[in-house]
């Protein structure tokens, strides 16, 4: 994520600030991608703390207006919980708008977003047909870490399940093109073998003992489609880490130039090491806090590979440039 200037005074603005730090309400442009001082604002800012602008008075964002479902408010902390999930959806979106999805220039479908609390039963996360749902319970601290626990995802976060469901939104997208199904199958494997059926074999017989070879997590040997969502979600998490370091000014010798941007990097392979460079140095940084690593995974060749095919599809981007 950028680091942004601020429009009435010195120092910088952070992707979610509401306010300047001597308390000038501002908003985020996405399209502009920068911080304005003044109205239209989102119409849920004063709801769920939504910091973008608004096309016009009483109006929504670009990102609350693909919310098509808000959680039930009378279930306990389904508000609060919501807030974190749009702040995590905001994030992941300006990231895509990066390579121009669902921006004005993108002529295809957007998402729908289906935001649910979870009341006596769960909400089951995923995608169909351009829907998006997710749990917003996941954004509360106890349920995440019990499920952390319960499913061993102990990386299990909202800008996860996020970049993971919307991947598979991606996907959809894709599958038009006949060149991406083509190359798709030929890394990923026959995404027509059935799904329910796999996610059960998974779930009762776990992954494969050489998972790690083939897959960056265990529930990427499930089925194709979970391998396309799960390597996708690194690809951006990778892609957002290096942004972000570059931004903040983090240092590696492995940038290549002072400002270099990782999101019009055509070189996968480089942008995938500089990446996992620049995690090594912030999990040593994270240990002086005594905080687990920001990015404990082991890239294998073949990991690598599939994430320089989704960053190739990725990177050109919604009009297949
Ligand atoms: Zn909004
Ligand atoms: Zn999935």
């Amino acid at each position: 994520m950028m680091v942004f200037s601020n429009p009435v005074g010195r120092g910088s603005l952070w992707f979610d600030n509401l306010t300047t730090s001597d308390g000038t309400p501002v908003a985020y442009d996405p399209q502009a991608r920068a911080f304005l001082p003044m109205p239209p604002f989102c119409a849920n800012r004063e709801v769920i703390g939504c910091n973008w602008i608004a096309p016009e008075q009483g109006a929504f964002c670009r990102s609350c207006a693909m919310t098509a479902l808000a959680p039930d408010p009378s279930i306990e902390n389904a508000v609060p919980n919501w807030a974190q999930t749009e702040a995590a959806k905001r994030w992941v979106l300006d990231n895509l708008g990066r390579w121009h999805w669902f921006r004005p220039e993108d002529p295809g479908t957007r998402p729908v977003f289906h935001m649910l609390a979870e009341g006596l039963m769960p909400v089951q996360m995923g995608h169909a047909n351009g829907v998006v749902t997710i749990s917003v319970a996941e954004a509360d601290p106890v349920v995440s870490t019990s499920r952390r626990k319960a499913l061993d995802e102990p990386y299990r976060t909202m800008i996860g399940h996020m970049r993971h469901e919307i991947s598979h939104m991606l996907w959809w997208r894709l599958s038009l093109r006949e060149d991406f199904m083509t190359e798709f199958r030929a890394m990923f494997g026959d995404e027509r073998m059935n799904y329910q059926g796999a996610l059960q074999y998974h779930y009762e017989n776990g992954p494969p003992p050489e998972w790690r070879q083939y897959y960056m997590t265990s529930y990427a040997s499930a089925h194709p489609h979970e391998d396309w969502a799960e390597t996708a979600a690194h690809l951006l998490h990778l892609t957002d880490i290096t942004d972000s370091a570059v931004a903040s000014e983090l240092g590696s010798p492995e940038i290549p130039y002072q400002k270099w941007d990782p999101y019009t990097e055509t070189d996968s392979f480089k942008l995938i090491h500089v990446a996992a460079d620049l995690a090594m140095r912030v999990n040593h940084v994270n240990r002086a806090m005594g905080l687990s690593d920001l990015y404990p995974f082991i890239l294998s060749d073949m990991a690598l590979h599939k994430l320089a095919f989704v960053h190739k599809w990725l990177r050109r981007g919604a009009q297949g440039l």
